[in-house]
């Protein structure tokens, strides 16, 4: 409940420079990504914040448009008692000099980021940021997929309240990971309501308004160019019974959809098979979204969700040749993703193939097949990702040995950061837009989405889509 004299607690999407999408890494007019949704972090936080006794308080200035000016003036007009910021790994000094001055203008409140998981697994640079701006009261790490508890009052048991005096300047917030398969974890229930947001859509989404929860934190599996595993080597579930009740709330706060921000949701087969019983028992409007392995989504599973109100799922398919996904930790085969494919037709959930175009040594040919086999699954959306070696990956690591890492990597150029033995920057590009169109302007995927269509949120989603992807 909110007491009239409550001190409120600012949950921020910063600004973010001009023609940068924070959310992408990428221009904006490179990223094909005009879908917005609230930050998962930020999202757990809040709850935690409530339970301090304050009163959780957001904007996203990215989706306001909003310059650093502008956000200084709103936040003079609704009052707040301190920041928590959301930081993108390579905006960061500039991110932070806008954070300094917005503390000075407002008389010195306190100031925490929320570090990025690149930024957690370079111990080096992130204890020199914390010793350059020692005016930034704590670097949040690892939020959106660690204990918050633990993180809050390390040694808890419980969820704690939420201690200021826990986040000092220059203490390097890393928290221990205490992970047990399959534990219930149980975190400060988020406040939702405050992120509701009618321009907020997933790429797929058919309802609005949507909202993300997470159930589950870390990923097991070893995929070579992934830095979201990296925190984790066990997974931690958060308790079923309040996992269940957070979406019951949703459902009566007028939420229509949510995105499962889970890396692998429903690994844990027993805990998955209760979640997914006790969510179609509730009867509830929602319809939800989530990413999984093609080798978790058995037939059974796949059943178990739509009954529990899946609308789609996203699958990393990755590459066309089995030899290739064997070595990045996919070790799975044509045929079984085909299956998986067909089998989720046949249950009406809607699919999406994240695609990676362009390894080191791929040629013209193998991109082509790749695009081709994307296109064979009959997916209803196709994410083509240019491959880029993210810092702190292993396929980083192994493109420094090997020489074929851009030492002028830079995250914003669309083409990524990787040098190619049979293809050029400019090539990559093309095959990239080639993908994108060949996709999503085929007559049969047009002809499907105009069928699809049954609302004007929909209808205005994939128009804004379509521009981005004609982009
Ligand atoms: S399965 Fe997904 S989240 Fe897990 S390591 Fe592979 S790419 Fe990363």
């Amino acid at each position: 409940m909110q007491l009239p004299d409550q001190q409120s607690f600012l949950l921020l999407d910063p600004p973010s420079a001009s023609d940068f999408c924070r959310r992408a890494s990428l221009r904006e007019k490179d990223s094909a990504h005009d879908a917005h949704f609230p930050s998962i972090d930020l999202i757990l936080l809040s709850g935690a914040i409530r339970d301090a006794g304050f009163r959780p308080h957001y904007i996203d200035a990215q989706l306001d448009r909003l310059t650093w000016s502008q956000l200084l003036d709103r936040i003079r007009k609704e009052g707040v008692q301190g920041i928590i910021s959301l930081l993108s790994s390579s905006q960061l000094e500039e991110e932070l000099a806008h954070l300094k001055e917005l503390k000075a203008s407002l008389g010195g409140i306190p100031v925490y980021g929320v570090g990025t998981i690149v930024l957690l697994k370079d111990k080096p640079r992130l204890a020199r940021i914390l010793q350059d701006h020692q005016w930034l009261d704590g670097m949040i790490l690892n939020t959106a997929e660690n204990n918050l508890g633990e993180l809050i009052t390390p040694g808890s048991d419980s969820v704690a309240p939420f201690n200021i005096a826990k986040y000092e300047a220059t203490q390097l917030m890393v928290p221990e990971a205490k992970v047990r398969y399959g534990d219930g974890l149980r975190i400060s229930r988020p406040e939702h309501d405050i992120f509701r947001d009618g321009r907020y859509c997933f790429p797929q989404s058919k309802r609005g308004p949507v909202t993300c929860v997470q159930w589950a934190f870390g990923c097991p599996f070893r995929c070579e160019f992934c830095i979201d595993n990296q925190l984790y080597k066990k997974m931690l579930y958060r308790d079923v019974n309040d996992v269940i009740e957070e979406l019951v709330e949703i459902d009566r706060l007028g939420f229509r959809e949510v995105y499962f921000k889970d890396l692998t949701f429903g690994l844990h087969r027993g805990l998955a098979e209760e979640f997914l019983a006790k969510l179609a028992n509730r009867k509830l409007g929602l319809k939800w979204l989530c990413t999984t392995r093609v080798d978790v989504a058995t037939r059974d599973m796949l059943e178990l969700m739509k009954e529990a109100g899946c609308y789609g799922i996203e699958f990393g398919v990755e590459h066309a040749h089995e030899s290739k996904r064997r070595m990045l930790d996919k070790k799975i085969t044509d045929e079984k993703i085909a299956e998986v494919f067909a089998d989720c037709r046949r249950l009406r959930i809607e699919t999406t193939a994240f695609i990676m175009l362009a390894f080191e040594d791929d040629t013209e040919q193998d991109v082509r097949d790749t695009i081709r086999f994307a296109r064979s699954l009959r997916p209803n959306y196709v994410s083509f990702n240019v491959v880029n070696a993210l810092p702190g990956t292993p396929y980083e690591e192994r493109a420094r040995k090997e020489g074929f890492l851009r030492e002028e990597s830079d995250l914003a150029f669309a083409a990524g950061n990787i040098r190619h033995t049979h293809l050029n920057p400019a090539q990559v590009e093309k095959l990239r837009r080639q993908a994108m169109r060949s996709f999503y302007f085929s007559p049969r995927v047009v002809f499907q989405r105009l069928l699809d269509v049954r609302s004007f949120f929909e209808l205005r989603k994939l128009v804004r889509l379509g521009l981005a992807t004609m982009g």
